[in-house]
């Protein structure tokens, strides 16, 4: 039976040809917030109902996991409105609760849960848990199932160890973060550490090699990967072995990647190899029931520092195109109207970009009203900066009807731009997040409890060993620990083996052996029986019984208490996890908590505003944007001003930031800034003067303005009403609250989590389950 595709009326023309191309290469290339991304979500949800290719065989790329999530819910929804009357004879909106819970779990099981929809490192991560046993590096060491991720990190930590423990050099002239970007770099290039030296001139180059050499032994002794590993791997793995990749490429019918234009070589060495299963691509030919769709925009690319390039895209229908029949030459599909901002945003954004050398003209119509001008405020200082984007906001909130905190953002150049920013917001009492800050998953505590989990999952993870033995203190000295290293690595095994040893305890930890041996002990029960419970209760268990908690709450300090939270706030993401991803297993959150990358703040929520680097802000869209310190030297950075690339690459940085806003942009510079500890004076950027200056006003807005919400937050079922009262206060919240939830029923409080300005509660449904549930968001009445 043919489905008649009611979302395909959500499209324009131009849309619609892309998502209902079938088979073979297609680009799609058009400017910011055409609905690249749309057209990609929705071509997915049209090969599954329209081509029934089994969800098993498509593969999506997106840039952060928090995408992939959108993307996944979106589809679901798509699906929802589009299955329900065959499922139940009924449309969808003329479902009670009980039954759209129905209709979605049966959506998710069969359509959602296959797909392979992730960024490049979660997608290879789990091809790796499959195969990387039959991988082998250029010194023959092997990997098995259970490898641990090091992210960025754990990898400059261990870079860290290895300058100044192992080869005793000065931290200071080899920077570990340095250090790390070049080993990084290399293997980007596809350079072992023999090649790397052999490239190097210096002294220190052969130096940074000797590190990396020493870095890869680490890493394979404690059967892990680092970030760049992750893609590496599997492309070298997919050389190395035919019938692997012929596996893969046999599965993977139907890729999709998004935001190609900041693909790095490897990446695209990996995606070329599944499209073609290794015959040379320009003579590919095999497309029948095949495709390779990529959406991206050039003038987005910002990426290159992490070795992205866009020739990538631009090449792109040489690379795939060569082999086609004649008649089909059509791999290449152009939008050419922008939905998401208003008129004078958007004629700022593609005059400043036509100021770019190195780029293929286009059009990018706006579909929208002209709105009000881009506000321009000259400030005297960060401090007044910050107030008058404080105030600014204070005002829209309480004046228009932007009156979500969930709808601002503040964009800037560098990380260290947030602080006065986050004082005034503090002082002002407003709820924000930072997207990139010191990351959840990089926390002490939280890395603690982490290692905890690894070390159980992976017993050749000596670094997370390490990092538990003696967290909290029981008594097991440097010393004593150095002793079982060294002894370990002269036998060559991981020091897990070493420990299991009560003999060998006994010999080499004198004193503490009784410790050491009370630690092996408790580790080794969860050893034996880890695979038979959930991860949720594994990770509970765990920390009690080392004794972690206890130390922590035995401390009484506010710090020790913040770190409690932060331990249970752990607890509350697993448990969240088992939720999302049915039978998923301890090794598959773990997986996923390496891999939340700085992009994935676990504080996002609309109930805050947003404050992030341009970097992070791609593919994003925001009511209201502050493009703040706008001046030469900071934006665009200084390293930029007498380099015409990166020039060009730092307007399209500030391209990519006027284009997130919808309704109304702000631009502000400070007169004086003090930023690297020393106040200087500060020229305003060159990009501002860019601009047309008939679109810009330096007199601050008044006018009321209005939220137009977008067609999907409109139409979707189950969308999240933008204007609720807000109760995401922990006072509001009681243990024992009754709730009614518009899908779940009714149902009590069991728990309240609070930490910083996310919380969350616990409710255990009288119709079963529990749910963890953000009440400021959630359809959900106090009874
Ligand atoms: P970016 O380059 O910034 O990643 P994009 O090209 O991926 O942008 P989308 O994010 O897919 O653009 O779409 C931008 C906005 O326009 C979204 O709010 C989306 O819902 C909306 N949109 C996309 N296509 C249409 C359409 N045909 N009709 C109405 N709204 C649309
Ligand atoms: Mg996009």
């Amino acid at each position: 039976m043919t489905q008649t595709i009611d979302f395909l009326s959500h499209l324009n023309s131009s849309q619609r040809l892309a998502v209902e191309h079938f088979c073979g290469p297609l680009l799609v290339v058009a400017g910011a917030g055409s609905g690249k991304t749309r057209a990609l979500t929705y071509r997915i949800a049209n090969l599954i109902l329209q081509h029934r290719v089994d969800p098993e065989n498509i593969l999506a790329v997106t840039f952060t996991n928090k995408a992939a999530r959108e993307m996944k819910e979106r589809i679901e929804k798509l699906f929802a409105q589009q299955l329900s009357v065959s499922f139940t004879g009924k449309p969808w909106e003329a479902l009670n609760p009980d039954e759209q819970t129905r209709v979605r779990s049966r959506i998710y099981k069969t359509y959602i849960k296959p797909l392979w929809v992730g960024t490049f490192h979660a997608l290879c991560a789990k091809i790796l848990r499959f195969d990387i046993n039959k991988y082998k590096d250029e010194k023959g060491r092997s990997w098995n199932q259970n490898f641990s991720i090091f992210d960025e990190s754990d990898a400059q930590s261990l870079v860290k160890q290895i300058v100044t423990q192992q080869l005793n050099l000065d931290d200071k002239k080899f920077n570990h973060k340095s250090v790390r970007y070049a080993i990084s770099n290399a293997k980007n290039q596809g350079l072992s550490p023999q090649e790397f030296e052999r490239s190097q001139p210096n002294y220190r180059g052969r130096t940074i090699a000797q590190v990396y050499s020493l870095y890869q032994d680490k890493l394979a002794e404690n059967n892990a990967l680092d970030f760049d590993d992750l893609i590496l791997v599997p492309v070298q793995l997919f050389q190395q072995n035919e019938q692997i990749l012929a596996y893969w490429h046999r599965k993977f019918c139907h890729i999709l990647v998004d935001e190609y234009q900041d693909t790095n070589r490897t990446q695209y060495d990996l995606i070329r190899l599944l499209v073609t299963g290794g015959v040379e691509s320009s003579a590919f030919k095999d497309w029948q029931n095949r495709s390779i769709f990529v959406v991206g925009d050039a003038d987005q690319s910002i990426y290159s520092f992490r070795m992205a390039d866009f020739t990538i895209l631009m090449d792109f229908q040489g690379d795939f195109g060569d082999g086609l029949p004649d008649d089909d030459t059509r791999t290449m599909v152009k939008l050419e109207e922008n939905y998401r901002s208003r008129e004078n945003i958007l004629q700022a954004a593609n005059h400043l970009i036509e100021k770019n050398t190195e780029r293929i003209d286009k059009v990018l119509k706006p579909t929208r009203d002209p709105g009000s001008p881009i506000y321009y405020y000259q400030a005297e200082d960060e401090q007044d900066e910050a107030e008058f984007v404080v105030q600014q906001i204070r005002q829209l909130q309480r004046n228009t009807e932007a009156e979500n905190w969930g709808d601002f953002a503040i964009l800037y150049r560098t990380n260290a731009q947030s602080r006065p920013l986050e004082e005034i917001l503090v002082r002002s009492n407003i709820p924000y997040h930072v997207v990139g800050g010191l990351k959840f998953y990089d926390r002490k505590e939280v890395k603690d409890a982490l290692a905890y989990l690894r070390s159980l999952v992976n017993p050749a993870d000596t670094m997370s060993l390490l990092r538990t033995i003696n967290t909290p203190r029981r008594g097991i000295g440097k010393a004593t620990i150095d002793n079982l290293v060294n002894a370990a690595s002269e036998l060559g095994v991981p020091l897990w083996e070493m420990l299991a040893d009560e003999t060998s305890v006994q010999t080499l930890a004198g004193r503490s052996a009784k410790a050491v041996l009370k630690f092996t002990q408790l580790m080794s029960q969860f050893k034996d029986n880890w695979r038979d419970r959930k991860a949720s209760e594994i990770a509970q268990a765990i920390m009690e019984e080392s004794g972690y908690i206890q130390d922590l709450k035995s401390q009484g300090t506010d710090e020790a208490e913040n770190r409690l939270q932060n331990v249970f706030e752990l607890f509350n993401a697993i448990l969240q996890f088992e939720e999302e991803n049915l039978d998923a297993t301890l090794e598959d959150f773990l997986a996923s908590a390496s891999l939340s990358s700085d992009l994935d703040n676990l504080q996002e929520g609309q109930e805050s505003v947003s404050l992030m680097t341009l970097h992070s802000a791609k593919g994003l869209e925001f009511p209201v944007v502050f493009l703040v310190g706008l001046e030469q030297g900071l934006f665009p950075n200084f390293r930029s001003i007498d380099d015409p690339a990166s020039l060009e690459e730092e307007r399209r940085l500030c391209y990519v930031g006027i284009t997130r806003a919808q309704e109304q942009l702000f631009l502000t510079h400070a007169r004086s800034r003090r930023l690297w500890a020393t106040r200087e004076p500060a020229v305003s950027s060159q990009f501002l003067a860019e601009l047309p200056t008939d679109l810009l006003s330096n007199s601050v807005p008044s006018k009321r303005f209005t939220t137009v919400p977008s067609a999907e937050t409109a139409k979707a079922p189950g969308a999240k009403t933008r204007k609720r009262p807000s109760a995401n206060t922990p006072q509001n919240w009681q243990v024992g609250d009754r709730v009614l939830h518009t899908t779940f029923g009714v149902g009590n409080v069991t728990h309240i989590f609070s930490s910083g300005t996310k919380m969350s509660i616990a409710v255990e449904f009288s119709g079963g389950g529990r749910k963890i549930l953000d009440p400021a968001i959630a359809p959900l009445q106090r009874l």
